[in-house]
């Protein structure tokens, strides 16, 4: 089953909730500064986040809508 991995630059997050809007699964908008969290997702560097998932599709539409392209996914595995 292939694996992909989102990673989340959360620093750079303009709080414009579109993620969220598009995959509720992945994000969240948090309400104390209004940024997305990635849900489940581990912190690998400070303010730099992610979570590795078998489907790709929703987290894709989240990268694509992102205005400040914060959000990447990559397939890491076949
Ligand atoms: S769409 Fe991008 S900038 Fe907006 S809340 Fe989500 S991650 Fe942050």
């Amino acid at each position: 089953m292939p694996r992909f991995r989102i990673t989340y630059d959360r620093g750079n997050c303009v709080a414009a909730g579109a993620c969220a809007a598009v995959d509720d699964v992945h994000f969240a908008i948090n309400a104390k500064d209004g940024k997305a969290d990635l849900v489940g997702g581990r912190e690998v560097k400070p303010g730099i986040f992610e979570l590795e998932v078998d489907s790709d599709e929703l987290a894709r539409h989240a990268e694509s809508v992102c205005p400040a392209a914060v959000i990447s996914v990559k397939k890491i595995s076949d």
